[in-house]
């Protein structure tokens, strides 16, 4: 066994950008020209050592490293980003991962070592988050995608075809986690914790759960000149009443809240709105307190628009429970963390990642670096070089604290 070899893991994903990215960022949108350069990248950087990758039924890449036992230890992330993207978000995961098999190549490891590149980890084009990942976990409902269209107009089923992947056969890629014991990934932050606590390298706890739903607020709509203010029924300001509603429930919770979208109809200046639709995205990482949010959300909304004499109708969009890291290797994680870096540190991540998916099923943790200034899904997405070696040294050490 080697360490892991950092240096030559940024390196590859400097080249990785090179060759997939623009002045903008990344343009690795699944299923895509660009996505599959990069595959194809990979599939040269694997053959360095020897090593092919499978695709599976649902699109996702998996590259073996035979080992003395098995089930497998599995290490990936993905590589596909959102147009205009940053550089780590997911590549990381998918070249440190490369980086674990290729500081074991050449050897036999104590079990076998699993490199995936999950499909569509982003949902950028479809609007299905996890797509690869919850189809080998046997959570995705491929109907879900049936009538999909990407932002051309074209399909989901015909642009999965052009890649290999029929739609109704997504689910058999769940056989692939017969052979899997555990899994894990290393992911950038995407978020401000780490690199305000001065922290290189931290465990991940779990992903917090979402609830993401649309709310339906009809009034009247109204001349905006002749209606006077004290006869309206307002939906606009029913919505704009419960956005601020959502700011002090997610702060007095400690979760996060956030009214992403608010159409108004007819949306003119000249008319009191008679339909407002709103979408509220709630999240946090523990299970009751994410259910209290919901409920304080809905009782907002409803007793806003009651004293404006608006109707409300719910429909919900996306919603997911909080999941939560297996707490031995979440304990690994932040021992290999701390041997590396020198401190010990875990939180929970704000965003999903693929590891949500897996862990369900197998023991999973996460690895993650920090973020500057937060900042990700934009071309200034990135990491000080020192503390993103940090994070692949960490993370190589996991690896290798998993398999003895
Ligand atoms: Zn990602």
């Amino acid at each position: 066994m080697k360490p892991i070899d950092a240096e030559r893991v940024i390196a590859d994903l400097r080249e990785l950008q090179r060759r997939t990215g623009d002045e903008n960022g990344a343009q690795r949108l699944c299923w895509g020209e660009t996505w599959r350069e990069a595959r194809e990248f990979l599939a040269e950087l694997l053959g360095e050592l020897g090593l092919e990758f499978e695709v599976d039924e649902a699109g996702n890449a998996w590259a073996y490293l035979e080992g003395e036992s098995e089930p497998a230890l599995a290490v990936g992330s993905h590589l596909d980003s959102v147009p205009d993207g940053g550089w780590l978000d997911g590549a990381l995961g998918v070249m440190g991962a490369l980086g674990v098999l290729r500081a074991w190549s050449g050897t036999k490891p104590p079990r076998t070592l699993a490199l995936v590149d999950w499909a569509d980890e982003e949902g950028a084009r479809f609007g299905r988050s996890l797509f690869g990942s919850s189809a080998a976990a046997g959570t995705l409902d491929p109907a879900e995608l049936a009538n999909a269209r990407d932002a051309d107009g074209r399909r989901a089923a015909g642009v999965l075809a052009e890649n290999g992947v029929e739609l109704d056969r997504v689910l058999d890629s769940r056989s692939r986690l017969e052979r899997i014991g555990s899994y894990l990934e290393l992911h950038i932050e995407q978020g401000p914790v780490l690199e305000a606590e001065g922290i290189r390298a931290a465990a991940v706890t779990g992903c917090t759960g979402v609830e993401r739903l649309r709310f339906v607020i009809s009034g009247q709509a109204a001349h905006a000149g002749t209606t006077p203010m004290d006869v309206r029924h307002d939906p606009g300001l029913v919505a704009s009443a419960v956005a601020l509603r959502v700011e002090e429930i997610a702060r007095a919770e400690g979760g996060v809240g956030t009214v992403g979208a608010m159409t108004f109809e007819p949306g003119i200046p000249t008319a009191v709105p008679g339909v407002v639709s709103m979408l509220v995205d709630l999240r946090h990482p523990d299970a009751e307190a994410l259910a209290r949010m919901l409920e304080a959300a809905r009782d907002a909304v409803r007793s806003s628009a009651s004293e404006r004499g608006c109707e409300v109708a719910e429909e919900p969009v996306w919603r997911i429970e909080p999941i939560s890291f297996d707490p031995g290797l979440v304990g690994l994680a932040r021992e290999a963390c701390e041997q590396v870096t020198g401190t010990a540190y875990e939180l929970p991540s704000g965003a999903l990642h693929d590891a949500a998916s897996m862990a369900p099923h197998v023991p999973t943790a996460m690895i993650f670096s920090p973020s500057i200034g937060g900042v990700s899904h934009a071309a200034e997405e990135d990491t000080a070089e020192p503390d993103l070696a940090a994070a692949i040294e960490a993370f190589g050490e996991l690896a290798n604290r998993r398999l003895a």
